[in-house]
């Protein structure tokens, strides 16, 4: 899986990203994350945000910086996107499926079947962060506007959540684990059918009895039976 993202803050990725099991998943080589700045095609002494039309207290992010960035997104997949999203660098795009996100809290709610589904249907998954009080909304109408009929590629807006974050970079972040997870090998040893659950049971390891401050605090004895009906069974009923 190929994640392109596009963000004023790719720095903000950096520690999150190359930890853990995702670190791990990068440098195998299973999943790939590459990062698009409007900021770079933002003229000297322009900002990247303007006033919103009709007034309001956030700023906007101007399309044209955010078309730009998508534009060198697209230039790698040009076919499966279309002619009108080619531009001069004409590269394969081969049997690639393609999802374009744009982040906002009003959009498609993501959880754990859409991450499971994405990780099977899509090559490549662009996600684009917004902040401040988002991007023009005709980033989103315009690349919806320029997909082939064919549906190699779709694009829409996803939310992780009925709150409102400062921006779309922790949505991406969300997205980029949860969807990782989803694909072979990214877990290793720990793949399991645990993934089919959105809940998960309590967890408990070494020491059997753990002693803190004057009390002890015993594993359940089913854990330690060794039967493993008995084991799932108690998994079942104390899901949480
Ligand atoms: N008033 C705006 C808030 C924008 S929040 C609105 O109601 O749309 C700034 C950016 O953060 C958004 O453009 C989006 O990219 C991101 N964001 C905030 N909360 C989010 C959520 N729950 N899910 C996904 N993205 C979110």
């Amino acid at each position: 899986m190929r994640f392109h993202v596009i963000t004023i803050f790719p720095e903000m990725f950096d520690s999150y990203l190359k930890e853990s099991i995702i670190g791990r998943a990068l440098a195998d080589k299973k999943i790939s994350i590459k990062f698009y700045n409007p900021l770079d095609f933002c003229e000297p002494k322009r900002r990247v945000d303007d006033r919103p039309y009709g007034g309001g207290p956030g700023m906007v992010l101007r399309p044209d910086l955010f078309l730009k960035a998508f534009a060198l997104v697209t230039r790698n997949f040009s076919r499966v996107l279309g002619r009108r999203h080619q531009t001069t660098r004409k590269t394969s795009g081969g049997s690639r499926k393609v999802k374009i996100i744009i982040f906002s809290p009003s959009g498609k709610k993501f959880d754990t079947s859409y991450a499971k589904k994405s990780a099977k249907k899509y090559t490549d998954i662009v996600m684009i962060c917004g902040r401040y009080e988002g991007i023009d909304a005709r980033v989103m109408k315009i690349i919806k506007a320029d997909l082939p009929a064919k549906a190699l590629a779709s694009a829409g807006e996803i939310s992780i959540g009925d709150y409102v974050l400062t921006g779309g970079e922790l949505p991406a972040m969300v997205l980029i684990d949860c969807i990782s997870r989803q694909i072979p090998g990214v877990l290793g040893k720990y793949e399991s059918l645990e993934e089919e659950r959105v809940s998960s049971s309590e967890v408990y390891t070494r020491p059997e009895v753990l002693k803190w401050k004057n009390k002890n605090y015993k594993v359940p004895k089913v854990l330690l039976s060794g039967n493993h009906r008995l084991i799932e069974n108690w998994k079942n009923k104390t899901q949480r």
